[in-house]
């Protein structure tokens, strides 16, 4: 058993489109804690020429999710590295019970108090609108938003120049139906099971990203500044 550690150590939750990950690294820049995104740390990982990079890969290039095994080992391993030592942010980690359950584990062993569960609350008419109006330039990756992130000129891309733009093929409604389902299935109990533990805050994440992020920074008592 470790001494138990200082630093802030945050779960961000929430329904698929929630913004997370837009104030996971909101939060990264005014803190400089962690930003540990299972979806940036499965590319990552299928990279690395490990046993775990290789199973992760083969079960990417299958066109299979990763199981809660690997999902765990990887975010094991990832916590231990020294920029993690002070604070992380998980951004979808737990995404399911036994994610959560292990998560518990993990850290009690290694003497680390979670500050908070954050659940970001977005109602699905909203989630709906925020994933199906997105869209981003096919030169340089940009983002942009039919209502809400729209191109200073009709057309070009602010950040290139580009005229072409494209849309992900899994932001549709039944997709997103589909992800908001699963959702509440498997993810939403681990709210529940934080609640219990006395660690969940929620937050109304409908604002603008800024007033979100405000909103946060006193809910985890960080200086706001700008
Ligand atoms: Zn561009």
């Amino acid at each position: 058993m470790s001494a138990s550690r200082e630093g802030l150590f945050v779960v961000f939750t929430g329904a698929p489109g929630c913004g997370k990950g837009t104030q996971a690294r909101i939060l990264k820049q005014k803190t400089h804690v962690c930003h540990l995104s299972t979806g940036e740390m499965l590319r990552e990982f299928a990279q690395k020429d490990t046993p775990l990079g290789r199973e992760l890969n083969a079960a990417l290039e299958r066109g299979e999710f990763a199981t809660d095994d690997m999902i765990i080992e990887m975010v094991k391993s990832r916590i231990d590295e020294a920029d993690c030592q002070h604070g992380f942010i998980l951004d979808g980690f737990p995404r399911t019970m036994p994610q959560a359950e292990i998560l518990e584990e993990m850290l009690a062993e290694k003497g680390i108090k979670l500050n908070c569960v954050l659940e970001i609350q977005v109602p699905d008419e909203i989630i709906m609108e925020r994933i199906l109006g997105r869209y981003s330039c096919m030169k340089c990756g940009a983002g942009y938003h039919d209502k809400f992130q729209r191109p200073k000129i009709y057309g070009v891309c602010d950040a290139c120049g580009g005229t072409e733009f494209t849309r992900r093929k899994d932001d549709n409604r039944t997709t997103v139906q589909n992800r908001l389902v699963n959702y509440r299935l498997l993810t939403y109990p681990t709210i529940q099971f934080f609640e219990r533990r006395g660690l969940l805050k929620t937050v109304d994440g409908t604002g603008t990203i800024e007033a979100v992020s405000k909103k946060i920074d006193q809910i985890l008592g960080v200086e706001s500044g700008n």
